[in-house]
């Protein structure tokens, strides 16, 4: 009851805003020292964070949604023996985002969930669509959860249009009414063009639900131009970005982005909700972030150097984005995958590049401080 007035006090008071920029900035930190490091000697140590993929599968096909599903649910996806032995195998991964696609797709999704064991930091996103009471029950009772991430991007109508299926703004309210009374639930809502009006509101719904933490997401605009260049950039094929190309844009102003995310901010206070931003800089950078010039403005850094990823069937690749596969944990260990020639070479190149095109507004991206003072 203390802890929870005291967490309540702090929201009200910005007490939360400045931990989490603190923390945020030492993680920013080592993570530039890790770059630096990897620049001198080539070598990287393994990563302590993995976001690990047991499917790509989805039961919904959202307007904003930009992976290729034909292209990545193709191959096979490592059955729940397999995952649990990479696990076991490789104890040094504490820190476990489970991503998808939709993971409660997988019917043994729970049984990959408990192979973890019980002292890995577990995260969880999700739409929220598959998501019941039994299920939360069931996550509490595994007990290594430490969040989950669940998708809201606006009252009913406005989710419901977004995600294109009528009744999925009730299915994730219910799973975040079911889970918040045991596990610290997120709510995630992507920035678009039919939500950027209702953003503040979004507040109130977390609050009332249940739910003390809302995450507001850049959008990803992945146009046909935008991968070509990225592509050139990262020295990637095709099928290396598997991204659908939908040729959305930005069609607020950035005063009405930047009107919306104060009185996000401001009602998060009053309502002791913790407002959070993807990219995480976003309020201080958001004339940067807007028009998509954050490589142009300052030194990027990927967290991607500090996270491995691993893709249903196995592959090592780079990130949920740039696909680079660089070997397969069915036949190497990840340690020699993660060190190998290919992935220093790939690395070396996201650097002289200052990352690519596709990593604007990306929520693994870190900023130095900006050029020319
Ligand atoms: S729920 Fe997520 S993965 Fe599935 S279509 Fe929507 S945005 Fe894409
Ligand atoms: S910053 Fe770029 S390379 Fe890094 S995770 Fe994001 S999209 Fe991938």
């Amino acid at each position: 009851m203390m802890e929870k007035r005291i967490k309540m006090l702090l929201l009200r008071h910005g007490g939360y805003e400045t931990a989490r920029r603190l923390h945020q900035s030492f993680q920013d930190r080592k993570l530039r020292k890790r770059v630096r490091s990897f620049q001198e000697t080539g070598f990287l140590p393994l990563p302590e964070a993995v976001m690990f993929e047991p499917t790509q599968r989805c039961n919904l096909r959202c307007r904003m949604c930009y992976q290729d599903r034909t292209a990545l649910t193709g191959g096979d996806e490592l059955d729940s023996g397999e995952i649990g032995r990479f696990f076991e195998g490789n104890p040094r991964l504490r820190k476990v985002t489970l991503y998808g696609g939709e993971i409660f797709m997988r019917k043994d999704i729970l049984d990959i969930i408990r192979s973890l064991g019980p002292s890995r930091t577990v995260i969880l996103p999700t739409n929220g669509t598959l998501v019941d009471e039994r299920c939360a029950a069931d996550l509490k009772e595994i007990g290594s959860v430490a969040t989950v991430c669940v998708s809201l991007d606006g009252p009913a109508p406005v989710h419901d249009a977004i995600r294109g299926r009528e009744g999925c703004f009730e299915k994730a309210a219910r799973a975040v009414r079911s889970l918040a009374p045991f596990i610290p639930v997120t709510v995630t809502a992507v920035i678009q063009n039919d939500n950027v009006h209702v953003l503040p509101e979004m507040v109130d719904l977390c609050a009332s639900l249940g739910a003390r933490k809302i995450k507001y997401e850049m959008e990803r605009l992945y146009g046909e131009d935008l991968m070509g260049r990225t592509r050139n950039e990262a020295g990637l094929g095709e099928s290396d970005t598997a991204i659908v190309r939908k040729g959305r844009t930005r069609e607020y102003s950035l005063e009405t982005l930047r009107g919306a995310l104060e009185a996000c901010l401001r009602k998060g206070r009053e309502r002791g909700v913790s407002v959070t931003f993807a990219p995480h800089f976003l309020m201080e950078r958001l004339d940067s972030c807007y028009r998509d010039g954050l490589r142009e403005d300052f030194p990027c850094f990927c967290h991607g150097f500090a996270m491995g990823a691993v893709a249903p069937n196995g592959d090592v690749i780079h990130c949920y984005v740039l696909r680079k596969v660089f070997g397969n944990i069915r036949e190497r260990p990840l340690a020699e995958i993660w060190n190998s020639a290919e992935a220093a070479r790939f690395r070396s190149r996201l650097i002289e590049n200052n990352l690519t095109a596709a990593c604007e507004n990306c929520g693994f991206m870190a900023l130095a401080p900006r050029r020319n003072g």
